[in-house]
């Protein structure tokens, strides 16, 4: 049995792996097609990057081996983005640790093996952090409440356990109370609208557990709605429970979540919702030609249009075509192999069938420049104000781009933006304030 991931398409119960059809477009760096042109202000910021680095090395006087070497402009900018990082707040929509943690409880307080743990958080200047309550979609035939209320429960142990470093956040006010508390704000999105099983009273017993959003579906089409990576499309979008899903969660101040949903699904959640939707963590489809998982550029504008924001995967699958292709085929392999030879999962020799298959199949290798070009991408189509972080990390089985590989290293981001021009403010906006206007937004309209 091949341990579910959540973006790894789950087996089916026969045992074959459910893969989406791959893409027919051939591997080739799509960022290369789009490049961004420096904005006038560029020259502005790198010379604030050079003043404000150099205050600061003032400060560590000469000769201190932590001050940057002089005239590195790189290492000023990135000195200058992890002041950035400390100074503003970052809150990143998507993270997988819940699940990683269910079987296997660690210690979150010391770095740990993970992507996503609180020295790590504070080294990177991530303030609040959407824990994933993923369902996988093995549970549609039963157990889902069960499941979502076990790992929310989870959550809620860590901050018991740990109340010098975590604290929930139900709310854009207690995120921005958590901001500079030295704690860091976790916050709780519920992974496939299965949880509510048939019953829309549970959607009000998870907006009182402190539920901000919902992310409508999962691998497979569900009781609410087809799915991006299911060929069954049993809905040709919403179910009618579906559409009651949707007003239900408007009229409690639940964020919908169209990530994993088919397009057709996507938008129809989009016009039905009486509020801005989110994509808790999708990228931009034109790096990824055919692959549905990702927005496409109409449901961008759709989205944008209604006041939505996306929230940018850093899963290397999601950046880059070639990258997916090859990803896909590995697991495609694997997953044969273990059908045949029997052998499990967690045997050595798996282990060296994996790497046996890393080396026949390269992955071209990802900076976090890919990640900026989705951005770029999405800046240009809808601007700044409907773009955000929804990492996934912890979630994509380590397929991370070289710099982004876990929650400590926002800043190389954050270095990269301000490298191609962007703002401190267009930054702040994307790292946190234009999911907290929409979830404020949604609260507001429910009466919060
Ligand atoms: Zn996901």
């Amino acid at each position: 049995m091949i341990t579910p991931r959540p973006e790894v398409p789950e087996r089916t119960s026969n045992g074959h792996a459910r893969f989406p059809e791959a893409g027919s477009v051939s591997a080739g760096r799509a960022g290369g097609l789009h490049p961004r042109t420096p904005r006038p202000d560029a020259i502005h910021h790198l010379l604030c990057a050079l003043l404000g680095a150099t205050l600061w090395s003032c400060g560590t006087g000469p000769g201190d081996p932590a001050a940057p070497p002089p005239g590195a402009a790189g290492d000023l900018l990135a000195e200058r983005a992890h002041q950035l990082a400390q100074r503003i707040l970052i809150l990143d929509t998507h993270i997988d640790t819940p699940m990683q943690l269910q079987h296997r409880p660690r210690d979150l307080t010391v770095p740990g093996p993970g992507e996503f743990d609180y020295p790590k958080a504070r080294q990177g200047g991530l303030d609040t952090a959407f824990m994933s309550i993923y369902v996988p979609a093995s549970y549609q035939s039963g157990g889902a409440r069960e499941l979502a209320d076990r790992l929310i429960d989870l959550v809620e142990s860590w901050e018991r356990t740990w109340p010098a470093q975590f604290r929930i956040v139900r709310s854009p006010e207690e995120v921005e109370a958590a901001f500079g508390s030295g704690r860091i704000g976790l916050a709780l999105g519920i992974e496939n609208g299965a949880a509510v099983e048939t019953d829309l009273s549970l959607l009000g017993h998870f907006h009182r557990r402190g539920v901000a959003y919902i992310t409508l579906t999962h691998s497979r089409a569900n009781q609410i709605c087809d799915s991006s990576y299911d060929p069954d499309r049993r809905w040709g979008g919403l179910s009618p429970f579906g559409r009651q899903v949707v007003a239900e969660m408007n009229r409690l101040g639940m964020m919908v979540d169209i990530s994993h949903a088919s397009d057709q699904a996507a938008a129809q959640a989009i016009e039905l919702s009486r509020v801005p939707v989110i994509a808790s963590h999708s990228s931009s489809r034109r790096f990824t030609p055919g692959w549905e998982r990702n927005l496409s550029d109409e449901l961008v504008r759709r989205l944008a249009a209604r006041g939505g924001v996306v929230q940018v995967n850093f899963g290397g699958s999601f950046l880059d075509e070639a990258y997916r292709q090859t990803s896909e085929l590995r697991q495609r392999r694997l997953t044969a192999w273990l059908r045949e030879t029997r052998i499990p999962e967690d045997d050595p020799r798996t282990q060296d069938y994996r790497r046996e298959l890393e080396r026949r199949y390269p992955r071209p290798p990802l900076s976090v420049a890919a990640v900026a070009d989705h951005i770029d991408h999405l800046v240009r189509m809808v601007g700044v104000e409907h773009v955000g972080f929804g990492s996934d990390f912890d979630g994509v089985d380590g397929e991370l781009p070289e710099g982004l590989s876990d929650v400590s290293q926002y800043p190389n981001l954050l270095s990269e933006l301000l490298r191609r021009g962007y703002s401190e403010e267009e930054i702040a906006m994307m790292a946190s304030g234009n999911l907290l206007r929409v979830w404020r937004e949604v609260r507001s309209a429910a009466g919060h």
